[in-house]
């Protein structure tokens, strides 16, 4: 059965990069497909969809949305057109109202950065149909766990389920790091991600949801929670087995781009 994911998306410039995250990224697709296949479709829980309640997106081709501002010009001409997947948005929406979570479809929402960019480099060809499912911050980690719970039935059905954030994501530091793509990383990145890496190793879900209490500097390296809530859907995706950290690295210092999966 296939896994489900955290993946950390970093800046948005990503893709125009030459680091660690990237060549990591550009190589999951294919250690996926050979460890467990074909995902016949994948499902993203992005830092960037926010709404009240559930959404599912279900178009038939997805938009490329470049919802960012101020980065070089051939980051606005990069393009994702992997087909929609409005039969699994279907059975998402089901899947979530079966769990009590009120939601809907949205037949135009095309794929964001936090979408696009880490699929962009795990499967270049844009050839697997992709859906999105919202956030909504206001309700905190236990919902989202909730939310990727519901959808955990879907991995038997040759679904990639994929929450894409970042495990640290200070904006206000990032924007003084900004040039500088291998700055060292300050301590308090690195106790917050160390605690979160431990908390997942061990399976400790209630540290995990309290983790605004319990981690290190936890407001400090998420001063709005939209980035790590996609972690808690992954991690209710994939039910109780074994938690893989597949990949640790940082970028500007204050950005770690940890990938995470859950069996
Ligand atoms: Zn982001």
């Amino acid at each position: 059965m296939l896994p489900a994911l955290f993946v950390s998306h970093g800046a948005p410039t990503l893709p125009l990069t030459d680091t660690a995250a990237k060549r990591f990224l550009a190589g999951l697709g294919t250690d996926i497909h050979r460890r467990y296949g074909r995902p016949a479709a994948i499902l993203v829980a992005s830092a960037h969809w926010e709404t009240e309640s559930p959404s599912v997106s279900a178009p038939e081709v997805n938009d490329t949305i470049h919802d960012f501002s101020g980065f070089p010009r051939a980051l606005y001409e990069l393009r994702y057109p992997a087909p929609g997947a409005p039969a699994l948005a279907e059975r998402a929406c089901d899947l979530l109202c079966a769990a009590g979570l009120r939601s809907a479809i949205d037949p135009r929402r095309g794929l964001d950065h936090g979408a696009w960019v880490p699929l962009s480099l795990m499967y270049p060809a844009a050839d697997i149909p992709v859906a999105q499912v919202s956030l909504q911050s206001h309700l905190g980690p236990a919902h989202h766990l909730q939310l990727g719970r519901a959808l955990a039935p879907l991995r038997d059905e040759g679904v990639l389920i994929v929450g894409s954030g970042s495990l640290t994501h200070d904006l206000s530091e990032f924007r003084a790091y900004r040039g500088a793509m291998d700055a060292p990383e300050p301590a308090w990145v690195t106790d917050f991600a160390d605690w979160f890496a431990a908390a997942i190793a061990e399976r400790r879900t209630s540290d995990l949801l309290a983790y605004r209490r319990l981690a290190p500097n936890a407001a400090k390296n998420h001063p709005t929670e939209e980035h790590l809530l996609p972690m808690y859907v992954a991690l209710g995706a994939g039910g109780d087995g074994a938690a893989e950290h597949l990949h640790a690295s940082t970028t500007h210092g204050v950005l770690r781009m940890d990938v995470f999966a859950f069996h």
